[in-house]
């Protein structure tokens, strides 16, 4: 199935809905049955058919077609959001007395999960360097169930070898799960590597408006029904049809902004890393990224990433930067058409000293989600807001 047909007809069956051709909204909870046995049938078959909209309904239904498909999956379930998504696959794979291993720097949420939520319930967990294979083989124990990966991951875009962690887990009967929230499904396809689960905000790019907070999970259809039947079903964090109708819209765009985006973000790396004032440029597709080969074999194109550093500034100096900037809106997340800028320092109390935590981002850090604007104009704002970090407050 060609990309063009998944985002404009795949899973669209508009013959049954008087040949409309934007999807429905079916803002229905239930849905009737003719008699008994029909009842009884679909009872059975909530997985794939209409019952209760906490199962299954018909527009999230649609959605979760076209994302399977994206993801060269069998199936796709969707969720209220990114972090239900991966806590709901997680939990899915692990009891009490079982054993995680993540990749370091995972999105906050996810960490809290392993360090918080489920050490509670018995559930241990390590995070390791997993761009170092070696490192990831050293962390297996005969309890470890699950490797959590998000590559490229949150903040500073470290990348994993997908094919080569998927063969040392599998062996070992030991699942893998890859938030793909950064490269999109355009960009990376973790399951053709071998990857057994891969987990979306669907927050970011897949809807790319910034109007809606939704997640997926996509993998095979034991494993999906593995989790529909737990935490799907019993946490119940589901989207409504509104907010899948909105993603089914969003994705109408998906390859245009993700081709836009491809083209403007390198430029916009390419100039920071040039300027005077920048200390430090974190982004997969730079040339001096010393896992520029790995990049190359596993993702197809640059997403609109980019996090960066200043040279000797301080929080108030970062602060004087990201305030002077008129194109970019001070707000968290990504992956929406309008750019972004998230300095980690709006999250730490003002005036508090700028120290490493291990394991953690630099505190010193910039994001950058770079929106569909031309890049000349980004540049030039960026250029401007530079100027501005020396002058006195
Ligand atoms: C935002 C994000 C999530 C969480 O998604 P929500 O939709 O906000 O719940 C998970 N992983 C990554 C990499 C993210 O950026």
């Amino acid at each position: 199935m060609d990309l063009d047909w998944i985002i404009n007809h795949h899973g669209e069956e508009r013959q049954r809905y008087f040949g409309a051709v934007a999807p429905p909204v079916l803002q229905s909870s239930i849905f009737t049955f003719p008699d008994v046995a029909a009842m009884r049938a679909a009872a059975t078959r909530e997985f794939d058919a209409p019952f209760y909209t906490r199962g299954s309904n018909p527009t999230v239904h649609m959605l979760r077609q076209k994302l399977a498909a994206l993801e060269g999956a069998e199936e796709c379930l969707v969720f209220a959001s990114g972090a239900a998504a991966i806590a709901a696959a997680v939990i899915a794979c692990v009891a009490a007395g079982d054993h995680v291993v993540c990749v370091q720097k995972p999105y906050s949420w996810t960490r809290a999960l392993l360090a918080d939520l489920l050490a509670r319930f018995g559930v241990a967990h390590r995070f390791v360097d997993a761009s170092d294979i070696a490192e990831v083989a050293a962390a297996l124990t005969p309890q470890t169930r699950l490797i959590v990966l998000e590559s490229p991951n949150s903040l500073t875009f470290e990348v994993q070898d997908l094919a080569a962690i998927a063969a040392l887990a599998r062996p070992r009967g030991i699942l893998t799960l890859c938030d793909n929230s950064h490269a999109s499904p355009l960009n990376q396809s973790p399951l053709a590597l071998g990857i057994d689960l891969v987990a979306h905000s669907a927050t970011k790019y897949l809807n790319g408006h910034s109007d809606v907070v939704a997640g997926a999970l996509c993998g095979s259809r034991a494993l999906l029904e593995r989790v529909f039947h737990g935490p799907f079903m019993t946490l119940g964090a589901i989207p409504g049809p509104h907010d899948a109708a909105l993603i089914l819209r969003g994705l109408r765009t998906l390859k245009l902004r993700m081709q836009r985006v491809a083209e403007t973000t390198p430029r916009i790396a390419a100039f920071l890393a040039a300027h005077p004032r920048v200390a430090r440029v974190w982004y997969p597709h730079a040339p001096e990224n010393p896992q520029r080969a790995l990049i190359a074999r596993q993702m197809r194109a640059s997403s609109g990433l980019v996090s960066f550093a200043l040279k000797d500034a301080d929080a108030a100096a970062i602060a004087r930067f990201c305030d002077a900037l008129q194109r970019f809106l001070l707000a968290v997340s990504w992956g929406g058409y309008e750019s972004l800028v998230c300095p980690l320092v709006a999250f730490l109390p003002a005036g508090a000293p700028l120290i490493q935590q291990p394991g953690r981002a630099p505190p010193e850090l910039i994001r950058l989600s770079i929106g569909l604007e031309d890049s000349d104009v980004l540049i030039a704002d960026l250029q401007q807001a530079l100027a501005q970090v020396g002058a006195a407050p």
